[in-house]
C-alpha cells in the first residue's frame, strides 16, 4: 500500500489489554499509522499506544500500569480503549494523547486525526468527518492481524445496561460497518492470507441497529445479520467464518438459516452468554431474557445446527456470586448449564465494578464466591469432556494455531474444540483430520489427507 503521508522513520508499537474488540481495533489503528509512513519496532518506537480495557478493576489496574511502563521509557503514550472513558483524568495525567471510545464522531477517525496532529501532518479530508452513527473503515489492513483467526469489527457500542457491566458508559454509540465495508474489509483479510475471520462487536446482535434494546429497534432498512453471512461467505478464499458472541435474545430462526445454508464455512459453533440460570439474579442484572427464552432458543439452536450428527459447539460466560445470587439461584445455574451442555464456560467470579448499579448492592462473602467459582469449574471440566467426546471417529478440520515443537499443533476444528496433532502443515493453515483420542486434557486428532 502506498503511505497517505510520509513519516520520517517514524516507528510505533502497540500494548493490547482486553478483549477481541481491541484486538480487531488494534489492527484497525495500525492501518492508520502504516498509511502514514509509520513502522514497528518493538525496543524503541517514537509512540507507543495503549490500547486499554477496564471491564474490570483489575483490567483497569493492568491498563493504568501499561501506560505507566510506557511513560517511563519516553515515549509519546497514546492512550485509546476503555479505560480513558472509566478513568478519564488517571489518562490525561498519566499518557501524552489520549483518544476516548465516545463520542459523536467514531473513534478510529478521531485516532487518524491525533496521529495527524502529531505528526503535524494535515488531515486529509476523507478522515475530517463528521458526525455519524455508521462504522467506517479508516483505512483498509495492509498487515496480517495477530491471531491466526483474524478479528473483524462490525458492531461498536452498547445501550443495554446490564447491572454488573460499565461498557454502556464507555462505548456509548452503536455503530455498525455496512455489509459492502465488511465484505471488502473481509477480502482483504482474505489476501493477505487469513482463512478465517471472526465477527466482533460488542453487542453483535445490534447490527444494523443505532439501539440495543430490542424492543426499540426500529431502524428502517436496518441491514440484517443474516444478509452478512451471506454476502461473507461469499468471499473467495475464506475458509471459515466464526462469530465472536451473540446475546441469547439475537439468535433468531432466520440468522440460523443463513449458518445452515452458509455451511461449512460458518462453523457451527455460538458463544451465547448465560451468567446466571436464575430467573431472579437475570432480572437483577437486567438482561434482555429469561431461561424459559434461553433454553428455548438452545433447543432450537441445537435442532438447527445438528450437522453430519454433531451437536453444535456452545459456549458461555457466567458470573458467579453476583450480589443477591442465593444457594438456590446458583443451584438453578447449575442445573442449567448440565442441560445445555458446554463445550467451554467462561466463570467469572463477580467483581465490583465501580459506576454499575451492581457495585452499590450488599456483596456476597468472597469465600462463597470462591467456593462457587470452584464448584462451576470442575463442573465445565466434565461438560467439556462429555461435549468432546461426541467428536471421537470424526472427521474435522483443524486450524493450526500453535506450534508446540516436533511437528505437533494445537488448534481449534470447527466446533471450536482445541485439537492437538502431529502435521507438516504450517500456521493459519487447515488440516482434515480424525479425532482419535478424547481424554480431560486434550482432544488428539490423526491428518487425513494432505493440508488444504
Ligand atoms: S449487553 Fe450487557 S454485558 Fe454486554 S456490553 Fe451491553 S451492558 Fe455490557
Amino acid at each position: 500500500m502506498v503511505p497517505l503521508f510520509t513519516a520520517m522513520e517514524k516507528t510505533f508499537n502497540f500494548k493490547v489489554l482486553g478483549c477481541r474488540m481491541n484486538h480487531a481495533e488494534q489492527r484497525e489503528m495500525e492501518s492508520v499509522l502504516r498509511a502514514r509512513g509509520l513502522t514497528p519496532n518493538s525496543d524503541a518506537p517514537d509512540i507507543e499506544v495503549v490500547h486499554t480495557c477496564s471491564v474490570t478493576g483489575q483490567a483497569a489496574a493492568k491498563s493504568r500500569n501499561a501506560i505507566r511502563r510506557a511513560k517511563k521509557s519516553g515515549k509519546t503514550v497514546f492512550v485509546t480503549g476503555c479505560f480513558t472513558g472509566t478513568d478519564p483524568d488517571v489518562a490525561s495525567e498519566l499518557g501524552d494523547v489520549i483518544v476516548k471510545q465516545e463520542g459523536s464522531v467514531p473513534m478510529i477517525e478521531r485516532f487518524a486525526q491525533a496521529v495527524d496532529a502529531y505528526l503535524q501532518l494535515p488531515t486529509p479530508e476523507s478522515v475530517k468527518r463528521v458526525e455519524t452513527v455508521s462504522l467506517p473503515i479508516a483505512t483498509l489492513p495492509s498487515t496480517k492481524a495477530n491471531h491466526v483467526r483474524a478479528e473483524l469489527r462490525i458492531q461498536d457500542g452498547c445501550d443495554a445496561h446490564c447491572t454488573f457491566c460499565i461498557i454502556p458508559k464507555i462505548r456509548t454509540t452503536l455503530r455498525s460497518k455496512t455489509i459492502d465495508d465488511v465484505v471488502t474489509e473481509a477480502t482483504r483479510l482474505v489476501e493477505l492470507g487469513h482463512q478465517e475471520v471472526v465477527f466482533t462487536g460488542v453487542f453483535i446482535g445490534a447490527f444494523g441497529h443505532e439501539t440495543a434494546l430490542r424492543r426499540k429497534q426500529t431502524t428502517p432498512d436496518a441491514e440484517h445479520l443474516a444478509d452478512l453471512f451471506d454476502a461473507v461467505a461469499q468471499v473467495k478464499g475464506l475458509k471459515r467464518l466464526r462469530i465472536s458472541s451473540m446475546e441469547p435474545g439475537d439468535v433468531t430462526e432466520p440468522l440460523l438459516d443463513a449458518m445452515v445454508a452458509n455451511q461449512p464455512i460458518v462453523v457451527p459453533h455460538l458463544h451465547l452468554p448465560l451468567q446466571s440460570g436464575s430467573k431472579q439474579v437475570l432480572r437483577k442484572m437486567n438482561r434482555q431474557y429469561d431461561i424459559e427464552d434461553y433454553m428455548e432458543m438452545i433447543a432450537m439452536t441445537k435442532e438447527r445446527l445438528l450437522i453430519n450428527g454433531l451437536p453444535p459447539a456452545i459456549t458461555t460466560d457466567i458470573i458467579c456470586g453476583f450480589p443477591t445470587e442465593t444457594e438456590d439461584d446458583f443451584a438453578q445455574t447449575v442445573t442449567v448449564a448440565e442441560k445445555v451442555g458446554y463445550l467451554h464456560m467462561h466463570v467469572f467470579p463477580y467483581s465490583i465494578r465501580t459506576g454499575t448499579a451492581a457495585a452499590r448492592w450488599k456483596q456476597l462473602p468472597p469465600t462463597v464466591v470462591r467456593e462457587r467459582v470452584n464448584q462451576l469449574l470442575e463442573l465445565d471440566e466434565s461438560l467439556s469432556l462429555s461435549y468432546r467426546k461426541q467428536l471421537l471417529g470424526k472427521q474435522v478440520e483443524v486450524m493450526l494455531e500453535q506450534d508446540l515443537g516436533d511437528g505437533t499443533w494445537k488448534g481449534r476444528c470447527e466446533h471450536y474444540a482445541e485439537i492437538t496433532l502431529k502435521t507438516s502443515g504450517t500456521k493459519g493453515t487447515l488440516v482434515p483430520a480424525k479425532v482419535t483420542e478424547v481424554n480431560p486434557d486434550s482432544t488428539i486428532a490423526m491428518p487425513t489427507l494432505q493440508i488444504i
